[in-house]
């Protein structure tokens, strides 16, 4: 099968020739119809610091996809051939205190497709029947590819009470994109974005931000005064990886504000731990999404009138994924769809 390989110690991805994956009792056989290229799959592209630490060579890169079961391990029930379905990226050891105590999105030894195993930036992908997402009918199929990203997301969007009050977003990445929406349907007053890239910015008007700003150009004070909100901002979701836009959020909260932190930041952000005391303020970090609470809210949230289909920008046959890639170092873009000609 084709299949974008890591499989040199240097910069770029190879679509290369390679076997058909086997699968063992309890894992399904996938053909991947469109996957989503991810921050971190750029990063592998790159050959960074984190990449060459993280990645084994050679590997198949992807973890962002919707595809068609095809073929099932002995042991797998409640699939069939012929299901549309997704991947959790997440392969969890199933066996440490918190698997076992159903908080599997807090294992301590987990595996990530496409990164300690191979992933599906390829015509086909196996996974254990645990990490398999059915998708219900009404998904839009190339949503459905991009689930993973959309749960971290959720996950973060969601991870405190925003009904009514004020959620400042840094960050107008594919996923600091995709929570605007959900904290507007969860109760959210007023969502304020920012970003340094004007692309984003627009795309995150489109998105429905109240406000969408860059840090450097209009200062948080101003659009909060605009607003008439009277003492910072209630919920923060840091959604850059910016240690500028850490530090900028905890200055921008309210007393008693809470901060989810899903952004990996590549230096120490030296956050003012003064502010954060006097203020009383709540940080949270951020990881994955559950499993598979995340999934069905996703699932609910879609089908109850939550549209993240403007995220996707744009979209490329597998044979072209230079130049997805070439795009997505620009960053004059959403989330950036491979498909294969059999995708429907
Ligand atoms: P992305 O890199 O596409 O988006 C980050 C955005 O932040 C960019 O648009 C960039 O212009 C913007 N930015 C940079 N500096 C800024 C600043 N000072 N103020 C405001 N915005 C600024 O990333 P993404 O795919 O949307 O992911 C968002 C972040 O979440 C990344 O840091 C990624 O590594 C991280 N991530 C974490 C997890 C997890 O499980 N914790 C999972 C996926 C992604
Ligand atoms: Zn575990």
């Amino acid at each position: 099968m084709k299949a974008l390989v890591k499989s040199r110690r240097e910069v770029g991805l190879w679509m290369e020739d390679v076997p058909r994956p086997t699968y063992g009792i309890d894992e399904v056989l996938i053909r991947v119809h469109r996957a989503g290229i991810c921050g971190s799959d750029l990063h592998i592209w790159n050959w960074d610091d984190w990449a060459r630490g993280a990645v084994a060579v050679p590997t198949v890169v992807g973890h962002e996809f919707a595809g068609e079961i095809v073929e099932l391990g002995s042991n797998v029930q409640g699939f069939k051939v012929g299901d549309v379905v997704s991947g959790e990226g997440h392969v969890v050891c199933g066996s440490c205190r918190n698997c076992r105590a159903g908080r599997r999105h807090l294992c301590a030894h987990t595996q990530g497709v496409g990164v300690t195993r191979d992933g599906c930036f390829a015509e086909f992908v196996v996974i254990p029947k645990t990490n398999v997402w059915h998708h219900d009918d009404q998904i839009d199929r190339e949503v459905a590819a991009i689930f993973d990203p959309f749960g971290n997301a959720l996950h973060t969007a969601l991870s405190f009470p925003v009904v009514g009050e004020d959620v400042l977003i840094t960050g107008a990445g594919p996923i600091g994109l995709m929570a605007i929406p959900v904290v507007k349907h969860a109760g959210a007053r007023h969502v304020v974005v920012t970003d340094l890239n004007q692309f984003r910015l627009e795309q995150a008007r489109k998105m429905g931000a109240t406000v969408a700003l860059n840090p450097v150009e209009r200062s948080l004070d101003d659009v909060q005064h605009e607003l008439g909100m009277q003492e910072g901002f209630d919920v923060g979701l840091e959604m850059s990886g910016s240690p500028a836009a850490l530090r900028q959020m905890v200055s921008s909260m309210s007393h008693g504000g809470k901060i989810a932190v899903l952004g990996i930041p590549n230096e120490n952000p030296g956050i003012d731990w003064r502010k954060v005391i006097f203020r009383s303020l709540t940080i949270r970090g951020v990881y994955g999404r559950e499993m598979y609470e995340t999934w069905y809210q996703m699932t609910i949230l879609l089908r109850s009138g939550v549209d993240i289909s403007p995220v996707i920008t744009h979209r490329f046959s597998f044979d072209d994924f230079e130049q997805g890639f070439e795009l997505m170092q620009t960053a004059d873009c959403g989330k950036v769809i491979l498909h294969w000609p059999w995708a429907t």
